[in-house]
């Protein structure tokens, strides 16, 4: 089969794979889309997390992964696809054909985390990377049947989706607060899709790309601002009534904008910090300022026990507009896409 491999130096490549047979306790995926997240080129780059090399995660037992030569990795954890095998000991209702969507993070269910509804934090979590290819097995747990109904290039949204759900699930926006969302790339826009269903009054997306800020108005934006050439503050202040919003909610991963959001909080306000930051960088909150304000800094990692009720939002959302398609073959030319910001969900079809 053909994957996508990261070689050293960060060099991508569509290469001939082994293709992966499901063990007795797993389930055999043909992959139809897998996208592009944001922690990709970060990990393209190798400066952002331990990339699993091949061989070198696995537990409890170390599933069947498609050979490699050495030094290359697998890319890609948000995926859908068809279920062509399953193993004899899979449990659940699952049937060949069936259109699915992953998990791309198994927990062991038995450590102090898992234990105290803290998955995300396992000490045993098994991630299952290289779904850039044509095929792909996973343990049953991690695989979501989807409605027969849905495109299956919606369905590749499940993995995004679910961490947008887990965003709002700490965000805890209650009927009629007011959002501001800094950020319009794919986990912003489905957090503002998100946040007008929790029942917010009012949803503020600041981004500096002309499209995102058309496509965040299309999906319900009440308003939209461009960052670099308005004046969020002043903006933020209208649109508010001079109080700041009740919840905000940082998806740019950029420094001076968390920073910025502390002070576009209302009283006993919550600021949520939903992106991906450069590490080793520090921002200063001003204690006196919190103090008179009872804010509530909160942060997102991943997406624990979200994954079930992101299924059932998938149909309820527009993912449609966000989605752009391209050849598994050019895999270089949308990850250039993806860094130029044009697009917000680049999916791979192999
Ligand atoms: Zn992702
Ligand atoms: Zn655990």
């Amino acid at each position: 089969m053909k994957a996508v491999v990261v070689k050293e130096g960060g060099v991508l490549e569509v290469q001939d794979a082994a293709e992966p047979e499901p063990g007795s306790d797993q389930i055999k995926v043909k992959i139809a889309y897998a996208g592009i997240c944001g922690s990709d080129p970060k990990i393209v780059a190798g400066h952002y997390m331990p990339i699993p090399t091949v061989g070198a995660i696995g537990w409890p037992e170390p599933p069947p992964r498609p050979a490699a030569k050495e030094g290359v990795r697998f890319l890609g954890h948000e995926a859908s696809g068809t279920i062509v095998k399953i193993g004899k000991d899979v449990k659940g209702n699952f049937k060949v054909g069936q259109h699915v969507a992953m998990n791309f993070r198994s927990v062991c269910g038995g450590c102090y985390y898992c234990q105290n509804k803290m998955e995300h934090f396992c000490e045993r979590a098994m991630i299952f990377m290289g779904l850039m290819a044509e095929y792909a097995v996973f343990k049953e747990s991690l695989v979501y049947p989807l409605p027969e109904d849905l495109p299956l290039d919606v369905g590749a949204f499940l993995e995004p989706v679910s961490v947008a759900v887990h965003t709002l699930d700490i965000a805890h926006i209650k009927i009629g607060d007011t959002v501001i969302i800094t950020g319009g790339g794919a986990i912003g826009l489905l957090v503002l899709q998100l946040a007008i269903k929790s029942g917010a009054s009012k949803v503020l997306v600041s981004e500096p790309i002309a499209e995102k800020r058309k496509l965040a108005k299309q999906l319900g934006a009440d308003v939209v601002v461009d960052p670099l050439k308005e004046d969020l503050l002043a903006i933020a202040n209208t649109v508010t009534d001079g109080r700041g919003f009740n919840v905000c909610i940082e998806e740019s991963g950029i420094p001076a904008i968390a920073k910025q959001l502390i002070l576009l909080a209302e009283r006993c306000g919550t600021i949520v910090l939903a992106a991906t930051y450069p590490q080793g960088v520090e921002i200063g909150v001003p204690l006196e300022y919190m103090y008179g304000r009872e804010l509530s800094i909160r942060s997102v990692l991943i997406s624990p026990y979200s994954f079930p009720r992101a299924v059932q939002m998938l149909p309820k959302l527009n993912l449609k507009p966000l989605i752009t398609v391209y050849p598994m073959k050019e895999v270089v030319k949308a990850f250039e896409a993806h860094k130029a910001g044009k697009g917000i969900k680049i999916m791979l079809q192999p």
